[in-house]
């Protein structure tokens, strides 16, 4: 059995030695006689792993004590609805910063609950750039600023974190937290759905800083009111167990590989390598903005958008898989996520060299 290079958006690859890992432990879970699905989440064996898997990621993003960290369900899409509800407090706006398809989804869902204005929005360039900061529109009485620290889908990843003045920001890090250090302090808020550089699908962080609890609307619904599971340690009901344990996995493999210094060197020696391949030829081309360039996400496009399918058809011929471009975008997108080991990046390179070479 060969593990094949998976560019999947999400869910996406997860590092072999936790999987092996996850294998080793799966019939028994350190001498419990079960496995970790099946443990109640109440008991010490499960409490034990919980806690543990927030120790290590507050090691891991050097998260402040009067930040929350909360493991919830519904993916990052349920925060579109949750953000307004509990955060708006006696407010009636939020400004948000379109430059996306997530930022677009947000945005549309929020309107549900709160005015939302638009402080930015690239979507005249076709969501290929990020605004400056003198470009933000920002209203001091916002109850919060939301963005998209780094669009999955475009591949367009902010090189700098807004300043709001005070107004609580709030930042849907799904493809890239844990993928180099920030500082958490300046967020309200962070979230990420698990499935692109956390773990499996199922699990939400959200990590909240304490004077945002406590506001949410009369009408939120218990499940979706934050204090809820900060009151509860995120077990109010019962968890996503299995990839919450799966998430302490990949955090201790983070902190294995020197933390997020040694993610982010990796990293960007990753995507340095493959923007190096596509800007090399013009046989390959990026629709991005050379200051917005993602580090987890590149889309790029063939010059002969005829070729595609015998890309995609002589990747896959070499084990490197999920490449074809969301629908949206077209061409190619790879998605190069923490567990994307640097030797698949240098075949998709080599690859993508012997292609143009050959065809071009
Ligand atoms: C994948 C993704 C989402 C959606 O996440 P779900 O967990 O599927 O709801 C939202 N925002 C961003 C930036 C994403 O990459």
């Amino acid at each position: 059995m060969a593990r094949k290079f998976n560019f999947s958006a999400g869910p996406a690859m997860l590092p072999t030695a936790v999987i092996e890992r996850a294998q080793q432990e799966m019939l028994d879970w350190n001498d419990s006689g079960m496995s970790v699905m099946e443990m109640s989440h109440r008991g010490k064996e499960y409490m034990s792993i919980a806690a543990k898997a927030e120790k290590d990621l507050r090691e891991v993003m050097a998260i402040p004590d009067n930040y929350k960290v909360l493991f919830l369900q519904g993916g990052a899409s349920s925060q579109f609805a949750m953000i307004p509800l509990n955060l708006m407090g006696d407010k009636t706006s939020a400004d948000y910063i379109n430059t996306g398809m997530w930022s677009k989804k947000a945005i549309a869902e929020a309107k549900r609950y709160i005015t939302v204005n638009i402080a930015a929005d690239t979507s005249e360039g076709g969501f290929t750039s990020v605004p400056t900061q003198a470009e933000l529109k920002l209203n001091s009485d916002a109850a919060y600023v939301h963005y998209t620290p780094n669009e999955t889908i475009g591949g367009v990843e902010f090189d700098y974190i807004p300043e709001t003045n005070g107004v609580p920001l709030i930042a849907d890090m799904s493809s890239t937290i844990l993928s180099r250090p920030i500082d958490v302090s300046k967020f309200g808020m962070i979230y990420a759905g698990a499935q692109k550089n956390i773990g499996p699908a199922g699990l939400t962080i959200v990590i909240i800083r304490d004077d945002l609890l406590g506001t949410a609307s009369a009408s939120c619904p218990t499940m979706f009111n934050y204090s809820t599971h900060a009151e509860n340690d995120s077990m109010y009901n019962t968890p996503a167990t299995y990839s919450w344990y799966m998430a302490g996995l990949v955090f201790e493999w983070i902190k294995e590989q020197g933390g997020l210094e040694g993610m982010a060197e990796v990293n960007k020696r990753k995507a340095d390598k493959l923007y190096a391949a596509i800007d090399a030829t013009d046989f390959y081309g990026s629709p991005v903005a050379i200051n917005g360039r993602s580090w987890m996400n590149v889309p790029f496009t063939l010059a002969d958008a005829g070729l595609d399918a015998e890309f995609l058809k002589g990747a896959a011929e070499r084990g490197l898989v999920t490449l074809k471009g969301h629908r949206s975008v077209g061409g190619m997108r790879a998605s190069i996520y923490n567990a994307m080991p640097e030797e698949g990046v240098d075949a998709l390179v080599a690859f993508m060299q012997e292609f143009a070479s050959k065809q071009g």
